[in-house]
């Protein structure tokens, strides 16, 4: 029995010294890793870059070193949750991209014009996202930003102000994530009507989900207005849409 005891005692004072080892080395790797944060960052492109040199050879870049020709003008948010690669194609040379804090037109209209008059791209996509932060902060007080990001939301007032979104905050967020694309689109409907009418311009607003809110699936990109077409049966019906499948037009066009 006294043996047992000693033992036992044994095995606690080892746990305990293995534990106390186990947590200062977790505490000293992490306050190293806050300490040399940028130099990891460095290494990460660094590395990163490398490994995409040596995988790919000089006839990958051919086609495209005197001039691009994306077939996509993109503006999205600037969130890092939003990336080109959730398409699952090579985005080089496809996506003309121009982000900014809630996806807006109007800060960036430049180069808006540049992919749309200079590259024609007959794709003009406007991807807001879930969980926006842009969008949250101009539903809340945000006096306390500097001016240049208090201007850059002052400008989502007008389309949250015409969502008239109800429910609770995080259902509010969304339709006003939703809502914003569809401001955005409608201003670029306005703006390129010329295009859309020779046909040569498509607006399509979407919405990329990673939490699963529309029931679609975690990573989807939810298509919900074509040229300010906010129907979605009508956006399921446009011939727009179709090469794609029933099965998964019935998927992805939605709106809440
Ligand atoms: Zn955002």
């Amino acid at each position: 029995m006294k043996k047992r005891t000693v033992s036992m005692a044994k095995g606690i004072m080892l746990m305990c010294i293995g534990l106390l080892i186990f947590s200062s080395t977790s505490f000293a790797s992490s306050k190293t890793y806050l300490k040399t944060k940028p130099a990891s960052v460095l290494k990460l492109i660094v590395n990163g870059n490398n490994k995409f040199v040596h995988k790919h050879s000089k006839n990958y870049f051919l086609p495209y070193q005197t001039s691009q020709h994306p077939v996509i003008t993109m503006i999205t948010c600037s969130d890092a949750r939003v990336q080109t690669n959730i398409f699952n194609f090579d985005p080089i040379n496809k996506i003309f991209v121009i982000r900014n804090i809630g996806n807006q037109i109007r800060i960036s209209e430049g180069s808006i014009d540049y992919g749309i008059y200079h590259l024609h791209t007959p794709i003009l996509l406007i991807l807001g996202h879930v969980h926006c932060g842009a969008i949250k902060a101009a539903m809340s007080n945000y006096s306390d930003e500097t001016t240049a990001i208090v201007n850059e939301i002052d400008k989502l007032h007008l389309p949250l102000l015409l969502a008239k979104a109800k429910g609770n905050f995080s259902q509010r967020w969304l339709e006003n994530v939703q809502a914003n694309v569809d401001y955005q689109v409608a201003f670029c409907v306005k703006r390129y009507s010329r295009l859309i009418k020779k046909g040569k311009l498509v607006v399509v607003g979407a919405v990329y989900d990673f939490i699963n809110a529309y029931k679609r699936g975690f990573g989807r990109v939810i298509i919900t207005n074509i040229n300010g077409m906010t129907n979605v049966k009508k956006i399921k019906h446009s011939p727009l849409l179709k090469r794609i499948s029933k099965k998964l037009k019935n998927t992805v066009v939605d709106r809440i």
